[in-house]
């Protein structure tokens, strides 16, 4: 066995042991196919099963209403970024979208390929540490939908509360869906790329509220329209089977453990013991406003920024591996997922404070 390692990569990121064991358990034959689960056919009865069962058990989890669409996709979340103006603009030329991180930068770069966009409000000049009060946001009225981005992974800023509109609510929730309870009627669109909080990169999950499908751009491609997918069960094409598979397991895991309600708070604490540890320290800080500290990326800086490769040798060594932060930001940057178990934030804050104590 290996010894206990604890992995804070940003994404790909940390699966939970128990799904590991099981896939690594089933990979050779899944269940009576007498072949491995990437041998198979996505159109055949066995991996339809698990197709139809994940949907389900997602559904579950998130009380998904049954106007909503469950997409199985791939391009990643950055497919999204062109996928959303395709579909929602539905005849308008303007779109509203919050500019509060780097992921918001990169939603807003794509857009303006198809539209007119409106940044309702803009956390750039306080380098996206903190969010304006919702109603001092300017939106458009006319504006198509409002796309914002929940969690901003980079720099560890989350919303604590849903923006309120009438106009279509587009979310990407890459980093943070499943990490607490949310009311999926209050969105038109909840996307997410996989490889954080469901399973391996390569799938994408896409939550569409039906009467927002169909109206697409004219000579856009086939593969970007979301009809495409919701009239063939996510498989006009080869689905990405694997990741598929493995995040079925996720959601049962998931499931078995107790749902949103329990993870949240499981989540919850993970997240103020690493805020409580960085905040008793002169050592490490963190420049995020505290309501809107992220629960899933918490980057913190060393007062002493030459001592960053020590730390990340030192802890590296002690099995606390992909602390080193975004390039952008600097310093280091612990992503603490739901598989990120509470002992592995214990034995990072214990690793902080003994490097303090021998360096700081
Ligand atoms: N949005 C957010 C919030 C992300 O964290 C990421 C990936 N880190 C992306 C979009 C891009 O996702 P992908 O690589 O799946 O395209």
């Amino acid at each position: 066995d290996m010894t206990q390692v604890y992995n804070f990569s940003a994404g790909p990121s940390m699966l939970p042991s128990l799904v590991l064991k099981q896939i690594q358990q089933e990979l050779l034959e899944y269940g009576n196919s007498k072949a491995s689960v990437m041998e198979i056919s996505h159109r055949g009865a066995d991996f339809l099963e698990l197709a139809h069962k994940s949907e389900r058990d997602l559904r579950d989890l998130l009380s998904i209403p049954d106007n909503y669409k469950v997409l199985f996709l791939q391009g990643g979340a950055s497919a999204q970024f062109s996928m959303v103006p395709i579909n929602l603009l539905r005849g308008k030329s303007k779109a509203s979208y919050a500019n509060t991180g780097q992921w918001s930068v990169k939603a807003i770069a794509e857009a303006k390929r198809y539209c007119e966009v409106s940044v309702c409000t803009d956390s750039s000049a306080n380098n996206f540490t903190d969010i304006q009060d919702f109603e001092d946001w300017n939106i458009d009225p006319d504006a198509a939908y409002l796309h914002y981005t929940p969690n901003e992974t980079i720099v560890g800023l989350e919303f604590d509360y849903i923006p309120d509109v009438e106009m279509p609510l587009v979310a990407d929730m890459s980093s943070t869906i499943l990490s607490r309870e949310i009311d999926v009627s209050k969105y038109g669109v909840i996307y997410a790329g996989a490889q954080k909080n469901i399973g391996p990169s390569g799938l994408t999950i896409v939550i569409v509220r039906e009467d927002l499908i169909g109206e697409v751009i004219a000579g856009q491609p086939k593969l970007f329209d979301y009809s495409t997918y919701s009239n063939n069960e996510s498989m006009f094409n080869t689905p990405a089977t694997f990741p598929w598979y493995a995040a079925g397991r996720v959601f049962e895991w998931l499931k078995d453990l107790g749902g949103l309600s329990a993870i949240q708070k499981i989540n919850h604490t993970k997240a103020q013991t690493l805020y409580k540890a960085i905040d008793n320290s002169n050592f490490y800080s963190n420049p995020v406003s505290i309501k809107y500290r992220s629960w899933m990326n918490v980057p913190f800086l060393l007062a002493d920024d030459s001592l960053n490769n020590l730390f990340l040798e030192r802890s590296k060594e002690a099995g606390l591996l992909a602390l080193k932060g975004h390039k952008s930001v600097g310093g280091m940057r612990a992503s603490i997922y739901n598989a990120m178990p509470q002992e592995g934030v214990d034995a990072l804050v214990n690793f902080m404070h003994d490097f303090e104590r021998d360096f700081g």
